[in-house]
């Protein structure tokens, strides 16, 4: 669907394992960014480029006519398609240097991220031909271009992208939904990073990969939402501790899921990862004024 004079949203469906043989309908966002040349920015699982170029074919454009890909990070739902849609274009691919090594080689990221159903999200490695780090720019050609902001906490190489020509702003999976499954690495930095993108004025639409997009002042109210949100389950994870203090892991997230009202089927690999993070900044109370 059009959202705003240039950029188009492509919400692709895809299912992650949970447990082998156990799955979740998940979703994820990619956009297309329309000019002289078409940028796309993520590129689903594998197998979704087919259903990008029919996107693009039926929006009356050609996919030869993508020109670059931008990665706003590593994770399998946002590169899987990236192989496929190189080969077809030959379009250059951009990430920040950061998560560079979890695309080029994906028996790191499964070793380190291990997702079950890893392998068949991502067909194979990805070769980068940019590494972005914060406050580059890339040009879109006819004198448009993408600003980079460098917003680690999901994962270290996340990234936002403005569209200033739009005051659009992408997001990746750096500002999380308040009240959906957390998964990021380190909530301080990701409160930090959302943030970043709060000081960004004049904004009229933020997208995410998680959520329709979002407009106007609501966004703004997301984005401080989800800073909120970081320190509820904040929160909730440091009581869980308190009250289990020699539970596993795996047993205080059984509670901390509890307490934070999600289901318990979220007990994942990616959300532990998550649990972890708020562990390792146990340090703090309040992660907002930390
Ligand atoms: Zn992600």
């Amino acid at each position: 669907m059009q959202i705003t004079d240039h950029i188009h949203a492509l919400k692709i469906p895809f299912k992650l394992e949970l447990t082998p043989g156990k799955t979740l309908d998940r979703s994820v966002y990619a956009f297309l960014i329309y000019g002289e040349k078409i940028c796309l920015i993520d590129a689903g699982v594998s197998g979704s480029h087919e259903m990008i170029f029919n996107y693009v074919r039926e929006t009356g454009r050609n996919p030869a006519e993508i020109s670059n890909l931008v990665i706003t990070h590593a994770h399998p739902d946002h590169i899987g398609g990236a192989p496929a849609v190189v080969k077809e274009t030959g379009c250059p691919v951009a990430i920040h240097a950061d998560d560079v090594p979890w695309i080029q080689d994906i028996d790191l990221q499964y070793k380190e991220r291990p997702i079950v159903n890893l392998y068949s999200l991502i067909p194979g490695p990805t070769k980068v031909d940019r590494q972005l780090k914060d406050g580059d720019t890339v040009d879109l050609g006819d004198g448009k271009s993408l600003n980079v902001i460098h917003t680690p906490g999901h994962s270290k190489g996340s990234i936002s992208l403005l569209y200033p020509e739009d005051n659009a702003l992408i997001s990746g999976d750096a500002v999380p939904i308040p009240g959906a499954v957390p998964i990021y690495d380190d909530p301080l930095v990701s409160i930090q990073s959302t943030r970043k993108l709060m000081d960004i004025k004049g904004l009229d639409v933020l997208l995410t990969s998680w959520d329709a997009p979002c407009h106007g002042d609501a966004l703004y109210k997301l984005m401080e939402d989800a800073t909120g949100y970081f320190q509820h389950i904040h929160e909730v994870v440091l009581k869980a501790k308190a009250d289990y203090p020699s539970a596993d892991l795996d047993a205080l997230s059984t509670h901390i899921l509890e307490g934070l009202g999600l289901p318990e089927n979220a007990k994942v690999g990616i959300v532990m990862r998550t649990f972890q993070g708020h562990l390792n900044r146990s340090e703090y109370q309040d992660l907002l004024k930390a």
